[in-house]
């Protein structure tokens, strides 16, 4: 038997009902922020994410689905092409190739589609999963630095958790700095932990030289005191980095959007700059982060575009949609009618009786003349049907039907004319 390949996974029916009320809603509340859908391709050249994502991620150096595509003609090259691991850097390529900042407006914009990383699977961890994300960038003129659109995007994801009914998330927040301060945090944190190195894990005694940040990210129980000692960020933040927190924090307040400061998220991306933030969620376990995401200000000019400063998130809809099935979330609509001929030449009628009802607006299915009436109430049993509706001869001449509640067991003759109505109510 050939199988869906490690790490990937079919979404079935009727988990999908709950992805397409997902991504309703993300839609609905999105548009009431002004942003619009951007689509871009799964497949980039791979330049685009080592220089937008970081040679020195986890990403970028483990985790990328890459390979060679040969030239097929003389006036093609041979390149390195990668399937998207995120969505931010094509989003910023796209920004730069169609000159979007022209326009002198901010660009709100939001996507929802797969992403790829071979990474070791588990539960709400996957080498193809789905991100929806969103997108600020624009010049600076257009007002992409400012604080507010760092609260106007956490404003917008707890009005999404909100419309999606999930409870239980808690944001954590936390600023990374700049190009100027950040460096000075880094030197602190590499002088601090070259007197405690030797008491870390493996794992951080590494990061401790190559990339201290990641010693933040450290788990491992026995490392955390040493950790929570460590140097903190908000006190290497220089003015401007100090002062854009606390006003994206100010607004928060104003908003009444619950967040905690967290001094150790630094997420895993290069990208970052200033805010960064994560919500996770209690019943995800190992996998607890649902959404990540934070400011930019440098990518752009790091892939060959102008100034462009902004700010994103991507929500892992996987995990997301695990979150709301813990807490018993139902989307799937019940059926509202099946549709039963009985008898030969019947076919036909209900055939024309559900067209009727289907361009009405009521989602019907149809069985079969040849079904016996058991099979065809056990079929709109088994279909979760709300209503039978027999299209026998008589009812046909009579352009009425019998239709059975299949809760309740009554059964009511209704003229053709009003059954729309009826079902619909
Ligand atoms: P990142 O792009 O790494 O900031 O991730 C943003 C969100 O995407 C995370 O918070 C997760 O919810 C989700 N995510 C990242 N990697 C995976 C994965 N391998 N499988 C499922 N979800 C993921």
């Amino acid at each position: 038997m050939i199988k869906a390949v490690r790490g990937t996974r079919d979404l079935l029916p009727p988990d999908t009902a709950l992805w397409n009320f997902v991504e309703r809603k993300v839609r609905e509340v999105f548009a009431r922020y002004n942003y619009q859908e951007i689509r871009t391709p799964v497949f980039e050249s791979t330049e685009l994410f080592s220089r937008g994502v970081g040679e020195e991620t986890d990403i970028v150096s483990k985790e990328m689905f890459t390979w060679e595509d040969k030239a097929r003609a003389a006036s093609e090259k041979t390149q390195s092409l990668t399937l998207r691991p995120e969505n931010t850097a094509g989003v910023v390529r796209a920004y730069i190739e169609h000159e979007l900042g022209r326009s002198g407006l901010l660009q709100k914009l939001y996507y929802i589609g797969p992403q790829f990383r071979r990474e070791r699977p588990q539960k709400g961890r996957y080498r193809q999963f789905f991100q929806i994300g969103a997108e600020v960038i624009g010049p600076q003129t257009a007002g992409s630095e400012l604080p507010m659109r760092d609260a106007e995007a956490l404003d917008m994801l707890t009005s999404l958790m909100d419309a999606v009914g999930l409870k239980g998330w808690t944001l954590y927040l936390n600023s990374v700095g700049c190009q100027e301060c950040r460096p000075r945090y880094n030197q602190a944190l590499r002088e601090a932990l070259a007197g405690v190195k030797d008491k870390l894990c493996s794992d951080c005694q590494r990061r401790a030289e190559t990339n201290p940040l990641r010693v933040l990210d450290c788990k491992v129980p026995e490392d955390q005191d040493i950790i929570n000692a460590l140097p903190k960020i908000a006190e290497y933040l220089d003015e401007g980095c100090r002062t854009h927190f606390a006003e994206v924090c100010a607004i928060l307040d104003t908003l009444g959007v619950p967040y905690q400061v967290n001094p150790r998220m630094v997420r895993g991306l290069d990208y970052y700059t200033r805010t960064t933030f994560e919500f996770t969620h209690g019943e995800l376990g190992a996998q607890s982060a649902m959404l990540g995401g934070g400011r930019y200000d440098g990518l752009s000019e790091q892939i060959g575009g102008p100034k462009a400063p902004g700010i994103g998130f991507a929500i892992g809809e996987d995990r997301l949609v695990l979150a709301l099935q813990a807490q018993q979330t139902e989307a799937a609509e019940p059926l509202p009618a099946f549709v039963m001929p009985l008898g030969k030449g019947t076919n036909r009628h209900a055939m024309k009786l559900a067209r009727e009802l289907r361009s009405a607006g009521i989602a019907v299915d149809v069985s079969d003349e040849s079904f016996r009436l058991k099979k065809s109430f056990e079929t709109a049993e088994k279909l979760g049907a709300k209503y039978a509706v027999i299209v026998g001869e008589n009812e046909v001449a009579a352009d009425a039907f019998n239709v059975k509640d299949l809760k309740s067991g009554e059964q009511k003759t209704i003229a053709r004319a009003e059954l729309a109505a009826f079902l619909a109510g």
